[in-house]
């Protein structure tokens, strides 16, 4: 079977899909492997990495689509990378499917076999496949450095002849994989941290990290089968904003990565609450590409309001290219692991299995997802 990897090449993506690592893997379980040489820069990998590893190189990017059995990639494709696929092949990255309907047509009309990294199911066995977990983690991390770079304090309670300083206050709202580590890593940095979830579940392990759960009390919240947090209604969101509005306050850092799963994020930090911050705050906005938690974040941009700092950056994960690769990498591995055929040499589609049938999206001329199809169709 011919696995092909083609370069990023989306504007500032220095993430790669596959390490030199994973494809000495791809090729000793019997692959015939073909990157598009360069594909590796980004990370800093060479295309003699890839070459000693087993690999093929190859410039012609069409032959590259158009030859391969299953295209390992980690951002969507381009409309006419599809039409230039076989029948039957099968094309595995982020494909953002709630959004891009044009996109799953194409791969519908293409006879393509398309599948999501984002629609991996969250359960315990593809855990190691979760590529939404492994970026989330290194984001979460990196929305603490981001916000430490831009806060004019530091983050630590500091005991010095010349006086004490005091700790800075950090507060995450919504604490899924990305806040967890924002969490974390603010609380590894010394800072007094204090966090918010709809998600009951979510206190205990807030406070596990050493940081306070702000208790707010929203009546039913809980969440979805699938782990995923449930949307609030406006009366709910109002109580939220209500309930928050001290804290925010009182914080020199606020990070927020609440997310509903399929749907637009909720806009939780509105302009007067900003107000009633100290000039020099930060607030990082983790959901500013996809609407916004924070009102007047721009995706991409670092904006100011009222003297506070606010982070649109997305793709924070790409800010740690290497690690997000090496992370990435071994996400898609363990996805065509788990579903190669040592006797065949081949990726099998199988839908009886307990995790490809959910994030195959389109398979055989139809959209076989059905929460997919129903707003696509
Ligand atoms: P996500 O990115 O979908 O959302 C981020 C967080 O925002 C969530 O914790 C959510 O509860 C929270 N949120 C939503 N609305 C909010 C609001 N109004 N205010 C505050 N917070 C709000 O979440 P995620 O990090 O992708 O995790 C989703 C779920 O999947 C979690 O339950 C997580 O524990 C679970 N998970 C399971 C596995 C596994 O078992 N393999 C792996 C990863 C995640």
């Amino acid at each position: 079977m011919r696995i092909a990897i083609p370069r990023e090449t989306h504007p500032g993506e220095n993430r790669v899909p596959i390490t030199p690592e994973v494809a000495k893997k791809l090729v000793r379980m019997g692959a015939d492997l073909v990157i598009e040489a360069g594909m590796g820069t980004g990370s800093g990998y060479t295309d003699s990495e890839y070459s000693d590893a087993g690999a093929t190189i190859s410039s012609d990017r069409k032959e590259l689509f158009s030859s391969a059995d299953l295209l390992l990639r980690l951002r969507k494709p381009e409309l006419d990378e599809i039409t230039l696929m076989k029948r039957g092949a099968i094309h595995i990255s982020y494909l953002d499917p709630f959004n891009e309907h044009g996109l799953v047509k194409a791969f519908k009309e293409a006879g393509v076999t398309s599948i999501s990294m984002e629609m991996i199911p969250r359960t315990t066995r593809s855990q190691k496949m979760d590529a939404l977990s492994s970026q989330a983690n290194l984001a979460g991390y990196q929305m603490v450095i981001e916000a430490a770079m831009a806060l004019p304090r530091i983050f630590p309670m500091m005991m010095t002849p010349a006086g004490t300083l005091k700790p800075a206050n950090v507060f995450v709202i919504g604490a899924g994989v990305a806040g967890l580590q924002a969490i974390a890593t603010a609380k590894r940095l010394g800072a007094r941290v204090t966090a918010f979830d709809t998600r009951p579940v979510v206190a205990e392990q807030v406070t596990s990290l050493g940081a306070k759960f702000l208790e707010i009390d929203l009546g039913e919240t809980g969440e979805t089968a699938g782990g995923y947090a449930r949307e609030l209604t406006p009366e709910q969101v109002e109580i939220q904003r209500q309930a928050q509005k001290d804290v925010i306050a009182k914080s020199d850092v606020v990070i927020t990565t609440a997310q509903v799963f399929g749907r637009k994020p909720p806009v939780l930090v509105t302009k007067d609450m900003i107000e009633g911050m100290a000039p020099g705050s930060v607030i990082v906005d983790m959901a500013a590409e996809t609407g916004g938690n924070v009102e007047g974040s721009v995706p991409n941009e670092t904006v100011e309001w009222s003297g506070v700092t606010i982070i649109g950056k997305g793709n924070l994960a790409g800010e740690v290219a290497v690690d997000a690769s090496q992370m990435y990498s071994a996400n898609l591995f363990n996805l065509v692991e788990d579903n190669w055929s040592e006797e065949k040499k081949l990726f099998v589609v199988d839908f009886d299995d307990d995790i490809l049938p959910g994030c195959i999206i389109t398979h055989g001329g139809e959209i076989t997802n059905d929460t997919i199809k129903n707003i696509v169709e």
